[in-house]
């Protein structure tokens, strides 16, 4: 007599039904949150989402009520300066370099995110001002001019009394597109516009770069034509 298997014995149950796209486990709500929250952090795949997630659901509870009480501040009690858009304490409209007497105000270094400026700070060779970008033009993540604070540098150099701005964007490719087009809506305005010098490693962040080499490549800057 030949075996028979009834074919429903194959039949996987409803909730593990292994069609592609059907989730056979889900995960508690809260979790997921979190790692969908995680997900849309910078440099932050699903993978590592998930591994902070579970990091974070393991550890003492110290850890994760440090973590949202340092969140919950963050947009609390910081707010961008609004003459060139660096971090400064909330309730306080210029930060301290645009409110030192003692900064030069005819030169303009521009630089993509605020820990640029912290960078060329301690190197403690610069005695201008700045303009934080807030990005660096990015067509594959669709970072377009409006994206970044470009109007307002516009509006700072045609204000007058600028007589350089330094384009301090990163050594990268989106960096160095994005001090190319700085530079062709800059010259109309009749302002000197520098670059960096070479010697930071192309690829390399500002913010990780040496003081030296930093002091180097600020002192060693090269108009653009
Ligand atoms: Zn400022």
């Amino acid at each position: 007599m030949m075996f028979q298997v009834s074919s429903s014995r194959f039949q996987v149950p409803g909730t593990w039904n292994l069609t592609l796209g059907t989730s056979f486990m889900l995960l508690p709500e809260s979790i997921q949150s979190l790692i969908n929250a995680l997900e849309r952090l910078p440099g932050i795949g699903p993978k590592s989402a998930s591994r902070l997630a579970f990091y974070l659901l393991r550890a003492t509870d110290d850890v994760s009520q440090d973590l949202a009480a340092a969140l919950a501040n963050l947009k609390a009690n910081t707010a961008f300066c609004q003459e060139c858009f660096n971090i400064t304490e909330a309730g306080r409209e210029l930060c301290d370099v645009c409110d030192s007497p003692k900064r030069d105000g005819s030169v303009i270094c521009v630089v993509e995110e605020s820990l640029d400026v912290l960078a060329l700070e301690r190197t403690g060779g610069y005695q201008g001002k700045y303009h934080v970008l807030q990005g660096v033009l990015s067509p594959i993540e669709g970072v377009g001019p409006d994206d970044l604070k470009i109007q307002q540098l516009m509006a700072r150099v045609a204000r007058g009394g600028i007589n350089e701005v330094i384009l301090a964007t990163n050594p990268s490719m989106e960096g160095d597109a994005t001090a190319l087009y700085l530079r062709q809506r800059l010259e109309p305005l009749g302002v000197k516009v520098t670059r960096l010098a070479r010697g930071l490693p192309m690829g390399g962040d500002l913010e990780y770069a040496d003081q030296n080499t930093l002091l180097r490549a600020l002192s060693g800057r090269q108009e653009m034509n």
